[in-house]
């Protein structure tokens, strides 16, 4: 199906699209990568009457570290470019592990981190990444910059915290104060899918004890999902095969998964436990992890439905689908 009709405006500054989007108004939507803007306009789900194109706009492309270790990512940086970055290998292990796991190597050409928080699919995995690494969102409109957390950022399935008239311009990660492990995995069923599941954790820990952490849960909710209890039951504790089985029973009831063709409810609740413990095993180095090890992994678990060769392959329109 061909989009409705619309104007299309290529503004070459933040402050002309900023002015664009305020004559807009409601039916005003930005163009980053157009990787879930365009299929949603082909089909109809979308049926903005303006389209303000930020692509010409310089010195948005960047991701870069300052001087005290904060990482920020320009609106117009793709997720190519965060899957080949250096800096995200050497500095920030969740961000690398999480990268080449978005969509397919087409999509991360043209897509965006900053899109993907502004489109807030439950099923987006930078949100739940950025929300356990305590991010935020910059965002400028007609009256300045605001810094926006993103557990207020995504308000909803779909929905985000901006104004009409507010351009995100990029998305900010703290720096660690202590050392930063953790990581990123997704259950899909086939490579390039959105995720059935996936968990990002993030710890920071100093002398053996975890002084911060952050849990996110990807597709198992109407919205990204902070697990927040879960986190805060690591903090102040060493990371032991105990203390990672608490945190992945609590981020595993946090999770609201719902039964649908991609598994169980059950099965996906299951799935969250295991990648927790799976992720924060890595940095289990106590003698429980040989001995009695809580990695439900090895048990078969509740059955899913899951056949991850060859089941029906995630399109666009199943992004479309669940934006509907
Ligand atoms: C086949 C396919 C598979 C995919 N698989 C995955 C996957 O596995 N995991 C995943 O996380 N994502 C997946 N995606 C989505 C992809 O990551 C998109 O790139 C991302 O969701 C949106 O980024 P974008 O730059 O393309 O945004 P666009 O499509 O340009 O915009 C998306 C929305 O955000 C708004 N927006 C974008 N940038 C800004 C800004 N700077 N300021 C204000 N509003 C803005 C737009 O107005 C629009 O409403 C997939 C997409 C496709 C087509």
């Amino acid at each position: 199906m061909y989009p409705s009709r619309f104007r299309y405006e290529a503004p070459r500054s933040i402050a002309e699209a900023i002015s664009l989007l305020s004559q807009g108004g409601d039916e005003a939507k930005v163009l980053a990568g157009g990787q879930s803007l365009v299929p949603l306009m082909k089909l109809r789900f979308a049926s903005p009457e303006l389209i303000v194109d930020i692509n010409n706009i310089g010195g948005l492309d960047y991701h870069r570290e300052d001087a005290d270790g904060t990482i920020r990512i320009g609106a117009l940086c793709r997720h190519a470019d965060l899957e080949r970055s250096d800096l995200l290998r050497s500095k920030q292990p969740v961000m690398a592990e999480a990268a080449p796991l978005i969509a397919d190597p087409i999509v991360r050409n043209r897509g965006t981190l900053v899109g993907s928080l502004c489109h807030a699919d439950p099923q987006g995995d930078w949100a739940s990444v950025v929300t356990a690494l305590g991010g935020y969102v910059v965002a400028r409109g007609p009256g300045g910059r605001r810094s926006i957390p993103i557990t207020d950022f995504v308000t909803g399935p779909f929905q985000n915290a901006l104004a009409p008239d507010e351009i995100a311009v990029e998305a900010v990660i703290p720096a660690p104060k202590d050392a930063l492990a953790g990581g990123y995995l997704k259950l899909e069923r086939r490579v390039g899918d959105f995720a059935t599941v996936g968990v990002a954790v993030a710890t920071e820990t100093s002398n053996g004890m975890v002084t911060r952490a952050g849990i996110a849960l990807t597709g198992v909710g109407g919205a990204t999902i902070s697990a927040t209890d879960a986190a805060q039951a690591l903090v102040g504790q060493p990371l032991t095969a105990q203390t990672i089985a608490q945190a992945a029973e609590l981020a595993a009831a946090a999770a609201r998964p719902r039964t649908d063709h991609r598994g169980s409810a059950e099965y996906k609740r299951h799935m969250v436990r295991t990648f927790v413990v799976r992720i924060l095993s890595r940095g289990d180095s106590s003698e429980e992890q040989t001995a009695g090890h809580p990695d439900t992994a090895a048990s078969p678990g509740p059955a899913g439905p899951e056949d991850t060769a060859g089941r029906g392959n995630d399109t666009s329109g199943d992004s479309a689908e669940r934006a509907a």
